[in-house]
């Protein structure tokens, strides 16, 4: 069954490769590649119908004109005009310069594709075109959107996906029948089938809550069989100054809030009982969860042990590392901190590894690269994640498997996370975890001013941007996003820092940051902004999580309406993180009043928990179309607000057979157990985030 994509209809090497980046391997991990979205074709409008922006319109009509490249950077625009029998509109494509030699005057098009305000007119952006009467056989259909990489279309990775499911040999269901019959759960074939090309609604939601229900008892199944072996295990680690974290707090800039007295309370507690800690914090963005890891980590370097100190992305690595030797420096500790990332060169890994062994290094910060094989620890204590959620479990449990002052020990483990998920999901989600919530924000916070506006309020933003960082303040702008493609998405960063700079007064130093900038470029920027050398960064979401700029007053949103209200959420979170009144404004580029409401939700509140529980609740549990939650890397098609009944449901079930079958003995389990392995094996394997 599990063939090399290559064996596919339509895969050559080129795509084979492509694939490969987005973690397809073989004809399994294809067919399970959901598609994010699906798209409803509607038929042809006439030009003059076309009265809002922000949505997806087909229309058919005859070129104007030859189409003209204008450059902007690295950026190509090329544009025509469309008329049909009721208007003429502007039609825009980047980076496809060959349409200027390949499409003529009076040529008949039919364009799908999103509408843009242009002043008063409107124009359509990047449509994909089509012949009239192909487009009519697709109207009604369900069209999958499938999440993409730059050189892989959506109409490739379709067809693909139809040429296999067309020579696809059934495979056989790994969910005990009795769980199928108890849940009224669809096979496995027909979900996988009708999750790629639903013929209605209804098969689009039998098929999807099947492979939910799957995500989730496979899930806690492997959890629960885990849970035996990482239960009470004896703390080999002795925390001889007990007294030393207190010092470092007493002179801390600042008062630990009281729900982060709580929490470290209970960090440390752990820290000195007689079992290893496997402990969660869960706390919304700006809570300051950091101090905590860094008070936990002082604690047992004090001691004699090493810490160490995970995130997920290098530029929230380095400035882990930085705050921390900071903070050791102003208060004059001589413990040895050092960075250990990915990007680093040969040599100053060998470095790192050396000292890390030696145990010349007494915290260790870092990225993935922490666990790696070459990385042998010296009388490891205590593994820290920060931004849990975007970790497998299965890399938390590598990387504390590195511990002890023997092989056999394993650390303490201390999960930090700001996903605002109600305590009984956490509860099934983190079942091997304590858990500590601070649910309070340090003294002294403004709540952050929010506003919903539409575009023409930009030229306002940008002067009130100017008065910020005139007052001494910086700001974010996260720019707009063209379309599901990593290069273009660049581009348009780059085109809109180049704007914006002859917008904004000469003095304000504009920068970007973006996925296709090199981690060390990256960190070069984030330096930049963090010193206040760059008073606006203008950005993709790679800044979302983790970044600590308490200077940074204003976060602006581009296309706001793209993007799910968590992840604004988090967005908004990289401001308000000090004393002065900070801002968000939101730019809706929409005209649909339900991207109004929906962006509504986030002026209301400031509360992670409620915006999470609004969303929901807007959207409806049928209502899955739309925005993914984003961020959570546990979960693929299932969405843990949405679906937390089929979780609870899915959680007794898989519970319940682990306690009477703990190894999943018996040939009707065979299946299980195997795709069970399957999934460590993968939350292994995905460690490149
Ligand atoms: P998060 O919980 O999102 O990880 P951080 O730990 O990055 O938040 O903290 C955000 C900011 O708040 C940091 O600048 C940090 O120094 C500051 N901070 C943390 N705790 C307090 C406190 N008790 N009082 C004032 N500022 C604090
Ligand atoms: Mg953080």
């Amino acid at each position: 069954m599990d063939n090399p994509i290559r064996n596919v209809k339509g895969v050559g090497e080129k795509t084979e490769k492509l694939f490969n980046k987005l973690g397809i391997f073989t004809e399994t991990d294809l067919l399970n590649y959901y598609p994010r979205a699906y798209d409803v074709f509607k038929p042809l409008t006439p030009i003059a119908d076309i009265t809002a922006a922000g949505e997806i319109y087909t229309v058919s009509g005859k070129v104007m004109d030859t189409p003209k490249t204008k450059k902007i950077r690295n950026l190509s625009v090329t544009s025509t005009r469309i008329k049909d029998e009721s208007g003429i509109m502007e039609i825009t494509w980047f980076n496809m310069p060959f349409l200027q030699k390949t499409l003529r005057t009076g040529f008949h098009l039919t364009l799908r594709g999103r509408i843009v305000r242009k002043g008063a007119l409107f124009s359509m952006e990047q449509p994909v075109m089509y012949k009239e009467d192909e487009y009519n056989k697709l109207v009604g259909v369900f069209q999958p959107i499938y999440p993409l990489t730059a050189g892989l279309s959506n109409k490739t990775v379709t067809k693909i996906v139809k040429n296999l499911l067309e020579k696809r040999v059934e495979q056989k269901d790994y969910i005990p029948v009795s769980v199928k019959q108890k849940h009224g759960l669809a096979d496995i074939n027909y979900a996988i089938a009708n999750i790629h090309f639903p013929r209605s609604a209804e098969d689009m939601t039998k098929a999807r809550q099947r492979l939910v229900f799957n995500e989730f008892f496979t899930f806690v199944a492997m959890l629960a069989i885990r849970k035996d072996n990482t239960l009470n295990l004896t703390n080999p680690y002795e925390i001889r100054d007990k007294s030393a974290a207190d010092r470092l707090i007493d002179r801390l800039p600042f008062k630990l809030t009281g729900a982060q007295q709580r929490a470290l309370a209970e960090i440390r507690k752990d820290l000195h009982s007689p079992y290893l800690m496997n402990r969660l914090v869960q706390g919304d963005v700006g809570s300051g969860k950091t101090i905590l890891a860094v008070l936990a980590l002082y604690e047992v370097a004090m001691s004699g042990y090493q810490g160490a100190l995970m995130a997920p992305t290098e530029v929230l690595a380095t400035q882990h590392y930085e705050s921390v030797t900071a903070l050791f420096e102003a208060n004059d500790i001589k413990l040895n901190v050092i960075l250990l990332t990915g990007s680093m060169t040969a040599k100053e890994k060998r470095t790192a590894y050396e000292k890390i062994a030696r145990h010349e290094a007494d915290i260790i910060i870092g990225t993935h690269a922490l666990f790696q094989d070459k990385v042998v620890y010296d009388k490891l204590a205590l593994v820290i994640t920060d931004e849990q959620h975007r970790f497998g479990v299965r890399q938390r449990e590598t990387l504390m498997k590195k511990g002890g002052v023997e092989t056999h020990y394993n650390a303490h483990v201390l999960v930090m996370s700001a996903t605002p998920i109600p305590r009984t999901l956490a509860i099934i989600l983190y079942g091997d975890l304590d858990i500590s919530i601070i649910d309070e924000l340090p003294a002294g916070r403004l709540p952050i001013k929010n506003c919903v506006v539409d575009t023409s309020y930009r030229p306002k933003a940008y002067r009130f941007i100017e008065n910020e960082v005139h007052a001494g303040h910086q700001c974010y702008i996260i720019c707009p996003m063209v379309d599901e493609n990593e290069e273009i998405e660049a581009e348009s960063v780059e085109k809109y820092t180049a704007e914006l700079k002859a917008v904004l007064a000469s003095d304000i130093n504009v920068e970007f940051l973006h996925g296709r900038m090199n981690p060390k470029e990256k960190n070069a920027i984030m330096d930049e902004f963090a010193a206040n050398n760059i008073q606006v960064l203008v950005s993709t979401t790679v800044i979302e999580v983790g970044i600590n700029v308490p200077n940074a007053t204003v976060m602006m949103v581009e296309n706001a309406e793209r993007f799910g209200l968590a992840q604004l959420h988090q967005l908004r979170g990289r401001v308000g993180r000090g004393n002065a009144q900070s801002y968000c404004i939101f730019i809706n580029s929409s005209d649909k009043p339900d991207a109004a409401e929906r962006l509504g939700i986030l002026v209301k509140s400031n509360d992670g928990f409620y915006i999470a529980e609004e969303d929901l609740r807007l959207r409806g549990p049928g209502d899955l179309l739309g925005v993914r939650q984003s961020g959570d890397m546990i979960f693929q098609i299932a969405d843990i607000f949405a679906d937390a009944r089929l979780l609870k449901e899915a959680a007794d079930s898989a519970r319940e057979l682990i306690t009477s079958n703990p190894c999943l003995d018996g040939e009707e389990y065979t299946e299980l157990k195997r795709y069970i392995e399957r999934l460590e094996a993968k939350q292994l394997s995905t460690l490149n985030i």
